[in-house]
C-alpha cells in the first residue's frame, strides 16, 4: 500500500513503538516479571475511593448520567468544567483568566501533537521552525510527534553532582541559541524521565527569553502542582500569556478517561478547540464530570496533597533505599535527585555496555526498566548520557520494586566487571 508522507511518518517502526511492543511481550508468560517499565500511575486506593464516590453521584442522580453520555461536548470542552477550571486558578493563583482560556484535548499527548504541530514545522512562506527543548534528557512521547522531520532541537543538560550517588542535570543557559526558526520553547516539570524539577529560577529565565523573542513557553505540567501534586518540593505553578500551561487528569488516577487541560490565551485555545472539532469531534466529558465539583470547593489541593504526594515520595524513598542496599557503593553509578515523577533516572557512569544492553539482559531476567537512550529527541550532538542511563519506575508494589533493584544490582555488578 503507497501511503502519504503523514502515513508513512506515523506508521513507521518507531524506536518507543518497538520498545513498547517488546515491554508488552516481556511481560506475557507465566514467569514472575518485575515491571519498573511502564508510566502507569499506582492505584491510590483513597484516590479510587474518591471517584466512586463521585461516580455513584452521578449514577443517583435523575439525569446526569443521560446527559453526560448522551451529548456531545463543545470542542473546547464542558462548559462547566471550564468554568470552574477557571475559577480554581483564579482564586488559588490569582491568574487573570476565564473559560476562554482552557481548553480539554483527549488526553495531554494529543494536545502535544496539537500545539506542537499548530506553531511548528512547514509555514506557507516555505521556512520552517522547530519546537526547542531546552533540557535534555526529556519526554519519550515528544519525540515523534512532527508532522515534519528534523522537528525538535535540544540541548544537553549540565550536571550538579550532589553527593557519592546523586545528581541533578540543569539547563546550560550558556549554550542555549534561540534562532529565528526556534517556534517555542517546551519543557516537562516535573520530568519525565527524571524526577527533576526545574527550579523557580529556571522557569523564570525560560519564561524571559520566550518572552524577549517572542515565542511561546509550555509547560508540561502532568504531574505537576495542584494536581496530581507528584512533586516533593513546594512549587507554585505559574502562567501568564506567554505561557501555555497543560495539565492531564491521567496521574491523578484516571489514564483511561483521557482528560488533558491546556490552559493558554485565548486567540491559542480557539485554534485548539478548532483543531480538537476537525481530529475529533468533542471530548470525553466523564474525566471533567468526576473532577469539577473537586474544583469547585478546592478539595483537589487537598486530596492531592494528602494521597497522592506522600505515596509516590514514600515509594520513591523507598526505592532509593533499595539502591544503596543493594548496589555495589563502589560502582560509580548515580540517581537523578528524586524531585517528581514516578521514576528513577539512574547514570551508570563509564558503564562498559550501553544501557539497551543492560535493558536485555535484564529482561533475561525478568526485570523490565526502559534503556535511556529514548528520552534525547532533538538532540544532535554525542553524549555518553544517552547510553548510560536508564528509567526505572517505583509505582509498583514494594516487593516488586525491591527485588527489580536487587537484580539491577546484580547486572550491574556483572556489566562493571566483564
Ligand atoms: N507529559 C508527560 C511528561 C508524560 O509523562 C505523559 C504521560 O506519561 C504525558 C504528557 C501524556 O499524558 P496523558 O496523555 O495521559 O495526559
Amino acid at each position: 500500500m503507497k501511503l502519504s508522507k503523514f502515513g508513512e511518518k506515523f506508521t513507521r517502526k518507531s524506536g518507543i513503538l518497538e520498545l513498547m511492543d517488546d515491554l508488552g511481550k516481556a511481560m506475557g508468560g507465566s514467569d514472575k516479571k518485575y515491571m519498573l517499565g511502564g508510566g502507569n500511575p499506582a492505584h491510590i486506593k483513597e484516590i479510587q475511593k474518591i471517584f466512586r464516590t463521585r461516580m455513584e453521584e452521578i449514577m443517583e442522580d435523575s439525569d446526569s448520567l443521560e446527559k453526560l453520555i448522551g451529548n456531545y461536548d463543545t470542542p473546547q470542552g464542558d462548559s462547566q468544567f471550564l468554568k470552574s477550571m477557571a475559577a480554581f486558578l483564579k482564586k488559588e493563583y490569582g491568574w487573570n483568566i476565564t473559560e476562554k482560556n482552557i481548553a480539554i484535548t483527549p488526553g495531554s499527548q494529543s494536545g502535544f501533537f496539537i500545539l506542537f504541530n499548530m506553531l511548528a514545522g512547514e509555514f506557507s512562506d516555505g521556512s520552517k521552525k522547530k519546537i526547542l527543548l531546552p533540557l535534555c534528557p526529556e519526554y519519550i512521547g515528544y519525540a515523534d510527534q512532527g508532522l515534519s522531520e528534523d522537528f525538535f532541537v535540544s540541548y544537553k543538560a549540565s550536571i550538579e553532582f550532589i553527593s557519592k550517588h546523586e545528581f541533578k542535570y540543569h539547563v546550560d543557559f550558556d549554550k542555549l541559541k534561540i534562532t529565528d526558526d526556534i517556534a517555542a520553547i517546551c519543557v516537562s516539570r516535573p520530568t519525565n524521565p527524571t524526577g527533576n524539577v526545574l527550579t523557580d529560577e529556571e522557569i523564570n529565565k525560560l519564561s524571559k527569553i520566550a518572552k524577549q523573542n517572542n515565542i511561546p513557553f509550555i509547560i508540561d505540567n502532568a504531574y505537576g502542582a495542584p494536581f496530581p501534586n507528584i512533586i516533593f518540593n513546594e512549587v507554585k505553578p505559574v502562567w501568564d500569556e506567554n505561557i501555555i500551561l497543560t495539565m492531564s487528569l491521567s496521574k491523578l488516577g484516571m489514564p483511561s478517561i483521557r482528560t488533558g487541560i491546556i490552559v493558554a490565551k485565548e486567540e491559542i485555545i480557539q485554534k485548539i478547540a478548532g483543531i480538537n472539532a476537525i481530529i475529533s469531534l468533542a471530548n470525553t466529558r466523564l474525566g471533567q464530570a468526576i473532577v469539577t465539583p473537586l474544583l469547585d470547593d478546592s478539595s483537589i489541593i487537598e486530596i492531592s496533597k494528602k494521597h497522592i504526594t506522600p505515596y509516590y515520595e514514600s515509594k520513591s524513598k523507598k526505592a532509593q533505599e533499595y539502591i544503596k542496599e543493594f548496589f555495589n557503593d563502589e560502582i560509580p553509578y548515580y540517581v537523578h535527585k528524586s524531585e517528581g515523577c514516578l521514576f528513577l533516572w539512574l547514570w551508570f557512569k563509564d558503564m562498559p555496555i550501553s544501557s539497551k544492553e543492560l535493558y536485555q539482559r535484564l529482561k533475561k531476567r525478568n526485570v523490565i526498566v526502559v534503556p535511556g537512550e529514548y528520552f534525547f529527541p532533538g538532540l544532535n550532538e554525542e553524549w555518553d548520557q544517552t547510553q548510560e542511563c536508564i528509567r526505572m519506575s517505583f509505582a509498583m508494589e514494594d516487593a516488586d520494586v525491591k527485588m527489580g533493584i536487587k537484580i539491577i544490582g546484580e547486572e550491574i555488578e556483572k556489566a562493571y566487571n566483564s
